[in-house]
């Protein structure tokens, strides 16, 4: 190694030296950079790059040995034979370029190992040559390991440089292997020249040799001239690879991109419940989405062209056939959109919609058909299920009696089915109508209470409703319908539709508004009954509160209802109740109700009515037409009536109280003579509120059998002997004795006076049988009886049946009856009484004077005793001489008929003296006893008889 240094240094120039290593480290590397560029080039390319680098290579190579030559010392004279020294470039340039062939030609198998073999053997022959082409210098010692080291170890190196560049071939112009090539070549070199010594000839002949150092710039520049051409070769070839390489980049990039976006579209695809489908210009199917093949029950090969007509239902199959075919050949994609089913693999069918697009291009013509399946199954079933129930509901409405309707608020139209067409027969239903229309037809009285259509239902404006009213039909009539309607919101709970129907109720309400009639209405007169009375009555006084008017009301009943029905049957009362209804409202004015408020009573109610009216004038008015008979079967029969009026607020605050005042003087008229019309009066209240109370103990005193009767005697004014008694009611309960006021409403109830009679008869009689039983003497007897007991059926039988019973004749009892019962009733009374008279019962005539009895009357029923009333008696005495003129009349008139007379109620002695001298022939009164019980009667009576002497004074007075 000594020995190559020292050669170095002491046998060479080292500017040469230095020129040569920069030179050999040039060329290694531009020849490396351009195998390297040989490398990523391909064919021809490469084989050209691998061609320059060899060149480069074998000029490096030989440039470098030839300027280390001249740099070699001692060099002077030494010549260089250009034959021998083109071979040697000629060696070293075939085998360095054969050396990077052979290594890179082949871009599969590259043998960078022999490339550089083969490069290195260049180097060493290039060397060897060279030595051999020196002439002028004679070799003075070889040495022969040296050399041997020069070629192993240069060859060695230079080998390394193809593995290198395998190893490094994306490295800088791959700078290990162009570092491994410059080492070895260099190792070679100087290591050769270190084993060779040499010593310049001196004395040589002349030869064509060239001098070396000139020929050596020349070539040296030459070289370094290539050099430099292909390094400007090799780094713009690597500037136009790394554009190449980046655009290489770029598309790979953009490749990968794309590649992501094909499988995001098939990600997309598939994931789609769509069924994409290709189908070529003829309509024959190309590609189908995957989803077709998972679901449909045909295999690929079976879809694809026709075949996927196989996965339809057979119903389905020739329709779509033919509409393809047609959208096909016109190239109308507006068509191929067509619904059918598709058999799935588990069989059953689902509901498909196809639709197809054309691909053309710019000419027009198709390309491509582009398609599209959409599984609408759910929608169909939905579409199918809505049908059916709309269908249910078009035939349930035809099938229905309603009109059914249906109105939409947006539009303002009502569509009409159902029997609308037959019940209203407008020919406009048939194209809708609009609430204007529908509002036309209801009738104007009921479109007030009618609810807008369009208004919400309650405040909520959901739910449903019902009303009635009247609606107009084609020809004019109104017929009542009874009309519901349902709300249909819209999501937000906004009425967007009106469903109804509408029912003919016409029947309904006319049997309503007859079932009304008849509930307000008296069927045999017509007129209003006690209800509808008593709501008008009710409206009458409540307008009347607010306008202070003044209503009357008046209450009348027939006398002789009764009479008349019994004897002339009730069809004839009937037709005198009609007849009545029917006059009284041909005469009342308007306003005025006329009622029918039960049996023979009525009532009239009179509204409006001011303070001059409140006269018995306008009560007469009003009844006017009741003064004309009324001919029933041929006879003219008069209408008896009695009445009672009162007027409100005047008489009463409301209507019952006004019903009740307008009775009470109803009470009072009938006490009355027939045709009398009272005004009410308040005492009349007090009157009726004695009556309940009297009805009241009256029936307590029954009840606790309370009644006992007193006795009061009656003399004989002549002989002042007891000719009888007269039996007065008594009762008493936990306060005393009750005088018989305190029950006289009794007197005149049909029920009570006949149970009080009773109970007083059989009283009497009982203690008549013990006064005979004990042989007492205590003449008749006299009981009262009232206007009731004459009126009840069978009087006569009853007492008879009594006297009959207690074994006593006729001729111990005297019946006492008042004129007023007398007369009333004549008819029945008469036989009655007469029948009695024949029993050897007495009649006396009670209270005579005070009534309308007149001589007429005692002419048709002859009484057996007149009794001269107390208010007469009382007026003996007193200076009023007229009215004993009436005593002195009837006394005169009884005598004159045969009739026995009693005066009643004496109490002081000129009385009887008076009386006594008219010729009275008995007197009763405190004067002789008051009524007295029956327990007394023995011991009055053994009394009176001691005091005869009174009747006989007066008799001796008047005598005297
Ligand atoms: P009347 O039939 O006129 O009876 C006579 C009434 O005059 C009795 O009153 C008697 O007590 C009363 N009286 C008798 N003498 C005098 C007298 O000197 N001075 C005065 N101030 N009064 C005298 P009484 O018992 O209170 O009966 C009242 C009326 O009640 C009777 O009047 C009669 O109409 C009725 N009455 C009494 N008992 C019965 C009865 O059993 N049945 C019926 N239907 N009526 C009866
Ligand atoms: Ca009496
Ligand atoms: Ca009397």
């Amino acid at each position: 190694m000594l020995r190559v240094y020292s050669g170095i240094v002491d046998n060479h120039d080292p500017a040469y030296v230095a020129l040569a290593a920069i030179i050999c480290i040039l060329s290694s590397f531009t020849a490396v950079g351009l195998a390297q560029r040989a490398i990523g080039a391909k064919g021809q390319d490469r084989f050209l790059w691998l061609l320059a680098a060899g060149v480069v290579t074998g000029a490096g190579v030989w440039t470098t040995h030839f300027t280390a030559m001249l740099g070699f010392l001692p060099q002077a004279g030494l010549h260089f034979n250009p034959r021998e020294a083109l071979v040697s470039v000629g060696l070293c340039l075939v085998l360095t370029t054969l050396g990077w062939i052979v290594g890179f030609a082949n871009p599969e198998r590259a043998r960078g190992l022999l490339a550089g073999v083969l490069i290195g053997a260049g180097l060493a022959i290039a060397h060897f040559f060279d030595m051999t082409a020196l002439h002028g210098a004679e070799i003075v010692r070889i040495d022969y390991g040296l050399l041997a080291m020069a070629v192993i170890g240069g060859i060695a190196i230079t080998a390394l440089a193809g593995p290198l560049l395998r190893r490094f071939a994306q490295a800088t112009l791959a700078w290990p292997a162009g570092a491994a090539l410059a080492l070895g070549v260099l190792f070679l070199h100087f290591v050769a020249s270190a084993g060779i010594e040499l010593a310049p000839l001196t004395g040589l002949p002349a030869r064509p040799e060239l001098k070396l150092a000139g020929v050596g710039g020349v070539l040296v520049g030459g070289s370094l001239l290539l050099l430099a051409s292909a390094l400007t070769l090799v780094f713009h070839h690597r500037r136009l690879a790394d554009v190449t390489a980046a655009d290489g980049k770029r598309l790979a990039s953009a490749l990968e991109a794309l590649r992501g976006s094909e499988a995001h579209h098939r990600a997309y695809i598939e994931l789609n419940s769509q069924i994409q489908w290709l189908s070529d210009a003829n309509g024959r199917v190309l590609e189908m989405g995957p989803r077709w093949w998972e679901c449909v029950a045909v295999s690929r090969e079976q879809s694809i062209t026709e075949g996927w007509l196989n996965a339809m239902h057979p119903d389905d199959r020739e329709p779509v056939r033919a509409l393809w075919a047609r959208a096909v050949r016109t190239g109308d994609g507006s068509i191929a959109d067509v619904r059918y089913r598709v058999r799935f693999r588990d069989g059953s069918y689902r509901w498909f919609r196809a639709r197809a697009r054309p691909l053309r291009d710019e000419a027009g013509t198709v390309l491509r058909w582009y398609g599209s399946l959409e599984d609408i199954n759910d929608q169909v079933a939905a579409e199918m299920a809505l049908r059916r129930s709309e269908e249910r509901y078009r035939l349930a409405s035809e099938a229905t009696n309603d009109i059914i309707w249906d109105y939409d608020v947006e539009r303002d139209r009502t569509t009409w089915t159902g029997i609308a067409g037959k019940v209203l027969g407008y020919p406009e239903l048939a194209q809708g109508t609009t609430i204007a229309w529908w509002s036309d037809k209801v009738h104007p009285e009921d479109r007030g209470a009618l609810v807008g259509m369009e208004k919400p239902l309650g405040r909520d404006g959901q739910g449903q409703n019902t009303q009635e009213y009247r609606f107009r039909t084609v020809n004019g009539d109104y017929i009542w319908v009874s009309s519901r309607r349902v709300l249909v919101p819209d999501a937000s709970g906004k009425p967007v539709r009106f469903v109804g129907s509408m029912l003919d109720i016409t029947a309904r309400k006319q049997a309503e508004t007859e079932l009304q009639w008849a509930a307000f209405h008296d069927p045999l007169t017509g007129l209003p009954n006690r209800a509808l009375y008593a709501q008008r009555l009710d409206a009458a006084l409540e307008r009347a509160r607010g306008t202070g008017e003044i209503v009357g009301l008046l209450v009348f009943d027939l006398n002789n209802f009764k009479t008349l029905n019994d004897t002339m049957g009730h069809a004839a009362g009937d037709r005198l109740l009609k007849e009545i209804a029917s006059r009284l409202v041909a005469a009342a004015p308007e306003g005025v109700t006329v009622a029918r408020l039960g049996g023979d009573e009525f009532a009239v109610i009179s509204p409006g009515l001011a303070a001059e009216d409140l006269r018995m004038e306008v009560a007469r008015q009003r009844l006017g037409p009741l003064d004309q008979p009324v001919a029933i079967d041929g006879l003219q029969i008069a209408v008896s009536y009695c009445a009672g009026g009162a007027v409100f607020p005047r008489d009463a605050q409301s209507a019952g109280e006004l019903l009740r005042a307008a009775d009470l003087a109803l009470y009072a008229a009938k006490a009355d003579l027939p045709g009398t019309i009272r005004g009410f009066q308040p005492q009349m209240l007090q009157a009726s509120e004695a009556r309940a109370r009297a009805l009241a103990n009256a029936r307590k005193a029954l009840d606790t059998d309370a009644i006992v009767p007193f006795y009061q005697p009656k003399l004989c004014l002549r002989s002042g002997q007891v000719t009888g008694f007269e039996a007065l009611l008594r009762w008493h309960d936990q306060s005393g004795l009750q005088p018989p006021a305190s029950i006289a409403a009794a007197f005149d109830d049909a029920q009570l006076s006949v149970e009080i009679t009773d109970r007083m008869l059989d009283r009497v009689l009982a203690d008549c049988v013990a006064w005979r039983e004990g042989g007492l003497e205590v003449g008749r007897v006299a009981l009262n009886l009232s206007a009731a007991d004459l009126r009840q059926r069978g009087l006569a039988e009853r007492v008879l049946w009594r006297l009959d019973n207690a074994g006593l004749p006729g001729s111990v009892l005297e019946l006492e009856v008042t004129e007023s019962v007398l007369i009333s009733q004549m008819g029945g009374h008469v036989s009655t009484l007469e029948k009695l008279q024949q029993a050897g019962v007495t009649i006396a005539l009670d209270d005579f004077g005070t009534g309308y009895a007149s001589l007429t009357h005692l002419q048709q029923f002859k009484v057996d005793v007149l009794k001269i009333d107390r208010s007469f008696v009382e007026l003996i005495g007193s200076s009023e001489r007229r009215d004993t003129a009436v005593i002195n009349a009837v006394l005169e008139m009884s005598r004159s008929m045969g009739i026995t007379t009693v005066a009643e109620g004496i109490e002081r002695r000129e009385q009887a003296e008076f009386l006594h001298e008219r010729g009275c022939d008995l007197g009763q009164g405190y004067l002789f006893s008051r009524p007295i019980p029956a327990s007394r009667v023995p011991d009055l009576l053994e009394q009176l008889e001691e005091r005869r002497w009174e009747a006989a004074l007066r008799a001796d007075q008047t005598a005297g």
